[in-house]
């Protein structure tokens, strides 16, 4: 078989790769090892609803559409101290996939389960249903895909472990005692932070018809605290009105800067595989499906996969390199120092908003004034957050400064080293 783009791995990036290149006209043949119904995330995931507008895809309707931007409850450690802020959409990520899939068929992607990529070459792969030949090759193939590019390892202290699963509610009246008791209503969510290592969440929605609650955990294991896996167990089995899950699952996230190379002669990188995650928060869906916009139009525009790297880098790598630097932030926190923050107003919505869907923190000059008195009050807090901030200034400049020549790159990855620290 030949094509002008092949993609390994059919999950959000590689489907919404397939879709975007399609419909520009691309001749796409895309393959993933599963099923197609089994590929990418088999969860509900939190995207921005900017994303889809600025990637050129329709927003999720339901049933895909699980949750409409709801009120969002960030509690320090299991509270009572909360910021509350309107949260993304909810998405059932086996429906994205599927509507992307489903596009890109309709504009004349050919899309193959059950299909291993085995090797590849410059000129294309060997899969487990014979050689594809294409012109460029895309590697949506996940944190433990084929590593077209061959990345570095990802150390275990840069991995969320992340669970979520959608389970029965079998007891309504216990659902609404947990709500009471933590201030929320059916339908918004309850994020607890900070309960094992600065990073960790456990993240909670009940359906507004209380038949059904969203249990999202994450945290970093390599730190030497439980895995999302562990918290979610065990969250789940000390609240009894929680019953089966309908659906879910886990998995390791990438939590680092992007890789400063996404492309190689005709190779090209996307999603987990392109390290294009929010790490703020471990959300890589936005990022891949803009990644893939990017990628679409530059191929059907004449570029090649370079161009792409250039783009994308530009426009989205500093978001993400600031990102990295506020979970590092984050990440050493203690459960003590994250209530105290929230308490005291420095953890604000100013301050937070911006972060949760996924733009560049612009705190009003008020959203500062406020967090001020507070700042005083954690002088060794402030020591260390006020530099990561001007770091995420001095980031988001630098990216944009990402050289279009592959020479330069080496200067400018060791400025990008002493930039971030
Ligand atoms: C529990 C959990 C909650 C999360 N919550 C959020 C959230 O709220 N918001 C958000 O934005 N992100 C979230 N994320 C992260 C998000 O789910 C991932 O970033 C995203 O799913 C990665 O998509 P991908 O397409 O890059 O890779 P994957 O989903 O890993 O897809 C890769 C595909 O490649 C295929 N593949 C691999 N190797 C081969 C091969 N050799 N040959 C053929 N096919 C191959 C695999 O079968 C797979 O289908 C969460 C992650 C987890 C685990």
């Amino acid at each position: 078989m030949r094509c002008q783009l092949a993609i390994v791995g059919l999950g959000t990036a590689g489907a919404a790769a397939a879709a975007l290149a399609a419909e520009r006209g691309l001749d796409v043949i895309g393959v993933d090892g599963h099923a197609l119904d089994g590929a990418g995330a088999q969860w509900v995931n939190g995207v921005p609803a900017w994303s889809f507008d600025q990637a050129g895809l329709d927003r999720p309707l339901e049933p895909e559409l699980r949750g409409d931007g709801a009120i969002f409850h960030l509690l320090g450690g299991w509270g009572p101290e909360r910021v509350t802020m309107s949260g993304p959409l909810e998405v059932d990520m086996r429906a994205l996939t599927s509507r992307l899939h489903l596009q890109a068929e309709r504009h004349g992607a050919r899309l193959i389960g059950t299909t291993r990529v085995t090797g590849f070459d410059g000129g294309g792969l060997d899969t487990t249903a014979g050689r594809i030949d294409a012109d460029v090759i895309l590697d949506a193939s996940g944190l433990a895909g084929i590593n077209l590019l061959r990345q570095p390892k990802v150390p275990r202290g840069d991995l969320c472990v992340a669970a979520q699963g959608v389970h029965h509610v079998v007891d309504p009246s216990g659902a609404m005692a947990f709500l009471k008791q933590h201030g929320a209503k059916p339908g918004e969510v309850v994020c607890f932070s900070g309960i094992a290592g600065g990073y960790s969440i456990v993240n909670v929605r009940v359906e507004e018809d209380l038949k059904e609650v969203s249990v999202l955990t994450g945290s970093i294991p390599g730190a030497g605290y439980p895995s999302g896996v562990q918290l979610k167990e065990r969250f789940i089995a000390e609240r009894r009105w929680i019953g089966p899950m309908v659906f879910g699952g886990s998995r390791a996230i990438p939590l680092h800067r992007p890789w400063t190379r996404i492309a190689r002669g005709s190779f090209a990188s996307i999603g987990d595989a392109a390290g294009m995650v929010h790490s703020a928060h471990g959300s890589g869906i936005a990022m891949q499906m803009l990644a893939a916009r990017l990628l679409a139009d530059t191929l059907a525009d004449g570029g090649t996969p370079w161009d792409y790297n250039v783009a994308w880098q530009r426009q989205w790598g500093g978001l993400l390199a600031g990102a990295d630097l506020q979970r590092r932030f984050v990440q050493d926190l203690s459960t003590r120092t994250v209530r105290a923050l929230i308490r005291r107003g420095v953890l604000s919505v100013p301050i937070l908003q911006d972060p949760l869907l996924q733009k560049l923190p612009r705190p009003s000059p008020v959203g500062v004034a406020k967090a001020l008195p507070g700042l005083a009050s954690v002088p060794r807090t402030v020591r260390r957050m006020l530099p990561a901030l001007a770091r995420g200034e001095a980031l988001a400049l630098h990216y944009r400064s990402y050289p279009s020549d592959p020479g330069e790159l080496g200067a400018w990855t060791r400025r990008l080293e002493r930039i971030a620290g």
